[in-house]
């Protein structure tokens, strides 16, 4: 008898539990992360960067002027003609939701340079794999000490369009050692970088950005500062992190965060996300300085901070 009750009982819950978890046909939820959206005339935007959770192909996606933008089934939208124009997004549920979104030209690109400094770390993983869903093409300064640990990691940033530089072999303060220890920094940092990496780095920062116009020759690769110190190592803010990014993220600015942290991949990706629906574009630092044709080879020995070009 105890036995036939407790039978009972436990289909009742196997059916209760059947029953809350059935899968239903109506759950199609879609956040839209940004409603003002920024795309380049003749290039191809992938929606989830502003549309999380979304399985385009059972959203109905409308625009309010197909020959400006026009959304793609798998989740894209095309810029086609400078101008703007509505998209309309609904799912069956009847949620709707309209994104304005802007064409514009493609010599309007909007660039700044994310550096990321001390790694490689534990999160790189993580962030490559976010970069790489969003496009974002990034500078890592590399500890040449450290990056036998992570070299994965470090294939990765190379295979994947990322830049690699040289952020010395153990960290030191090179105004703050004898000439010739700083040089061997500089020297053993590069090499130990390209063993690991298969290729040399291609820019230069020294430790806490200090360097004599000696050492930087010697480094045989320009020295990539920033204008825009995020002070994430300091506050350790997630928050902070993709404020100080977004409120810095003018075109042409470099922008310092460390890859070390995990609160400031946390506000790298809230940034980014933010950021690339306005149309900013994250390129390389080596990208950024010679997008006005300057050539590397003039740029060794200067002090580098950021890259602004005239626009007309
Ligand atoms: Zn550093």
């Amino acid at each position: 008898m105890r036995t036939r009750l407790v039978y009972i009982l436990l289909s009742l819950a196997m059916l209760l539990i059947y029953v809350c978890f059935l899968p239903s046909d109506e759950a199609e939820a879609y956040t839209v992360e940004n409603k003002q959206v920024t795309i380049y005339e003749g290039e191809t935007y992938p929606m989830d960067f502003f549309v999380s959770d979304a399985d385009f192909m059972n959203l109905r996606l409308l625009s309010s002027d197909r020959s400006v933008s026009t959304p793609t089934k798998d989740g894209a939208l095309l810029g086609l003609k400078i101008g703007d124009c509505i998209i309309t997004i609904s799912d069956k549920k009847g949620t709707r939701d309209e994104i304005e979104v802007k064409v514009v030209s493609k010599e309007d690109i909007h660039m700044v340079a994310l550096t990321l400094d001390d790694g490689p770390g534990s999160h790189g993983m993580e962030l490559m794999d976010f970069f790489d869903s969003r496009n974002v093409k990034a500078t890592f300064f590399l500890i040449g000490a450290d990056v036998g640990n992570y070299p994965q990691s470090v294939q990765r940033m190379v295979d994947e369009g990322h830049e690699i530089g040289n952020h010395c072999m153990n960290h030191k303060q090179l105004t703050a050692v004898k000439k010739a220890r700083a040089l061997e920094e500089i020297e053993d940092g590069a090499k130990a970088i390209e063993d690991v990496a298969g290729v040399p780095p291609t820019v230069f920062r020294p430790p806490y950005g200090d360097s004599t116009e000696e050492q930087r020759i010697a480094a045989g690769m320009p020295t990539v500062l920033w204008n825009i110190d995020t002070l994430d190592w300091k506050y350790k803010d997630a928050d902070r992190v993709a404020k100080e990014i977004i409120n810095g993220a003018k075109d042409g600015n470099i922008i310092l965060v460390h890859e070390i942290y995990k609160t400031t991949v946390e506000g790298v990706k809230k940034a980014v996300d933010k950021l690339t629906a306005k149309g900013v574009r994250f390129v390389t630092a080596t990208t950024l300085l010679t997008r006005d044709g300057s050539k590397v080879e003039d740029l060794i020995g200067q002090r580098l901070f950021s890259k602004r070009i005239k626009k007309k």
